[in-house]
């Protein structure tokens, strides 16, 4: 009797164990203690003052905060774009901050998705082979790709637009091609500058919507940046960011949206 005891509290203390490992592993972004500091001649500008954050499996966040503060820094340096100063970067548990180049162009092939405020399309080729564009770099066989790319494209309301150019579509349509380009490897993580910038205020809820569904629908985890509380409003986490220091984090509901009066 007492060893079944002793047994079923050795089972309860390991599955604990599990879930306590499962959470760490959950972690896919972590930066620690990030400082980024420019020099311009004599001059320092310190862009980031010791960012801590951690992103998990299938969030979709948002970083805000006034131009200047730091948003596309921080976005670089977790995107392997950029190096911090001072701090630690993991991704996926590996510290990013100390590979080589050439490992870090493989990461940033495999396992981050980009979206910028310019679409960055190529203009010569369609929708299509915009999205099928990052397969072909990492190998993937055509007939693979073809149909993942039109998954990716009907995924974003985009099936009966595939072999548009990129002058053929409009703002928003650019911008789903690219959030469809930027899931294309299945990346850990995808990092978006200012999406919206160039969009209104409709286009901007529909494309951060549809961005929204495709993360969820595609299991994927995403950092937005964008100065648009509206923008920011539809992730599950606001992360404030002012002169390069997170100085606020907010759950949508908690968040004012200051001049926007709510859709009935
Ligand atoms: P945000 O995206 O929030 O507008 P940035 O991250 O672009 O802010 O910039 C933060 C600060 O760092 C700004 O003061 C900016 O001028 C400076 N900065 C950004 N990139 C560089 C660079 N490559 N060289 C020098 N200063 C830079
Ligand atoms: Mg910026």
């Amino acid at each position: 009797m007492y060893n079944i005891f002793i047994t079923i509290n050795y089972l309860i203390v390991m599955y604990r164990m599990t879930k306590v490992l499962d959470l760490s592993n959950d972690v896919v972004v972590e930066t620690i203690d990030v400082h980024k500091v420019y020099r311009l001649g004599r001059i320092e500008i310190h862009a980031l003052r010791g960012v801590s954050l951690q992103v998990r499996k299938g969030e979709f966040i948002s970083i805000m905060g006034p131009s200047g503060s730091g948003k596309t820094t921080l976005l670089n340096i977790i995107g392997t774009l950029d190096k911090p100063t001072k701090g630690k970067v993991y991704l996926d548990g590996e510290d990013i901050t100390a590979l080589s180049d050439k490992k870090l162009t493989q990461i940033r092939r495999k396992k981050i998705g980009f979206v910028f405020q310019f679409h960055n399309l190529i203009p010569v080729l369609t929708a299509i082979e915009n999205v099928e564009l990052p397969m072909v770099i990492a190998g993937v066989p055509r007939e693979e790709r073809k149909k993942r790319a039109l998954h990716l494209l009907k995924l974003v309301g985009l099936e009966d637009r595939v072999n548009h150019r990129p002058s053929e579509l409009s703002g928003g349509e650019q911008q789903r091609v690219a959030i469809a380009r930027a899931l294309a490897n299945n990346p850990s993580i995808i990092l978006a500058d200012e999406p919206t910038g160039e969009l209104d205020t409709e286009n901007s809820k529909m494309v951060m919507k549809i961005f929204r569904e495709a993360i969820s629908e595609e299991g994927a985890t995403s950092i937005v940046v964008t100065h648009n509380p509206i923008v920011a409003s539809l992730t599950d986490r606001i992360l404030q960011l002012r002169d390069g220091k997170i100085v606020k984090e907010e759950k949508p509901a908690e968040f004012q949206l200051p001049y926007i009066k709510k859709e009935s």
